[in-house]
């Protein structure tokens, strides 16, 4: 089984961005605004930061208290789409109960909408005329590019239907003329779904939920979920002891889909300043 190595490629990618970085007239800037005081997302958000600093973007944090209204959020947001040393918008989510995640995002103007989640990004998707494309399923796709095995005609298995995740996945894969089955919680049959999967991407958030035999001998295995046990190890939604015996190519977690999601949100920002220039 060969593991696919997300550290190292995520790495390449970064060193590829930083090089174009340095023959551009201005540093592609990325803002990304974090509201309230969740742990998790402080961390997103540092290394999101850590991330542009090392390739040479023009970075900002923007940290709003978890009691800001709607509409101030909404007036930060306008106040990004017309800044022109910003290039990409991000919102850190989830954000607070009162705040609607939904129309924030449709605030951020689509060619600064660097995490590919506004509808007109998701219907270019749709449409196979991607522009920003969001960056997990983007990740993957720059993934199974370097297992250098053609996708087309291929049979995917996706496991999870999320509107950042599962769904954008499908049309990656759909797009790459691949057959795509997206499954969600009511699925029926799941395992034997599975069985005759050439590429089984999990992106549910349960714990070793596919298990080893499930998998089809030759396959390739994206594991996405980031699960935390009790014991504080991090452990994807693939059994992947077991599954490893079958696949013959895997993605670790951690050190598989987790560093290419913000590798691939930098190379999405440079896409954008390219577009905007
Ligand atoms: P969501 O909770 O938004 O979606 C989970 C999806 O899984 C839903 O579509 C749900 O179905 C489906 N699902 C739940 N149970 C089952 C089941 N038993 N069988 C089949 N499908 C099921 O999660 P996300 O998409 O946001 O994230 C998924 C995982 O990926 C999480 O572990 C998350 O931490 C991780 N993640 C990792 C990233 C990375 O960079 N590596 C980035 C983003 C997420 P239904 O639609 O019916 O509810």
């Amino acid at each position: 089984m060969n593991i696919i190595n997300g550290k190292k490629i995520a790495q390449n990618l970064r060193n590829d961005i930083a090089a174009k970085v340095k023959t551009l007239n201005r540093a592609p800037g990325l803002a990304v605004i974090l509201v309230g005081d969740d742990p998790a997302s402080a961390v997103y958000v540092r290394n999101k930061d850590n991330a542009c600093k090392e390739v040479g973007f023009y970075s900002e944090k923007i940290n709003k208290p978890g009691d800001i209204t709607q509409q101030e959020l909404l007036d930060e947001v306008v106040r990004l789409n017309n800044d022109d040393k910003i290039d990409g918008i991000l919102v850190q989510l989830p954000l607070p109960d009162h705040l609607d995640a939904n129309l924030v995002i449709e605030t951020i103007s689509p060619e600064k909408d660097v995490d590919g989640f506004h509808s007109e990004n998701i219907g270019k998707l749709m449409q196979n005329k991607p522009y920003l494309r969001p960056c997990t399923p983007k990740g993957v796709m720059t993934m199974l590019a370097t297992t250098g095995i053609d996708l087309v005609g291929k049979d995917c298995v996706v496991v999870g239907a999320s509107n950042i995740v599962g769904r954008p996945m499908a049309m990656e894969l759909l797009n790459a003329r691949a057959t795509v089955t997206i499954c969600n919680s009511k699925t029926t049959g799941l395992s034997s779904k599975l069985k005759n999967a050439d590429i089984v991407v999990a992106a549910v958030g349960i714990p070793k939920m596919i298990q080893g035999d499930w998998i089809k001998p030759g396959a390739i295995v994206i594991d996405v979920g980031i699960n935390r046990l009790d014991s504080g190890k991090l452990v994807g939604d693939v059994d992947f002891d077991a599954a490893s015996t079958n696949a013959a190519w895997m993605t670790p977690v951690p050190g598989g889909v987790g560093p290419m999601t913000i590798a691939t949100l930098l190379e999405n920002t440079l896409t954008a300043y390219q577009n905007r220039k």
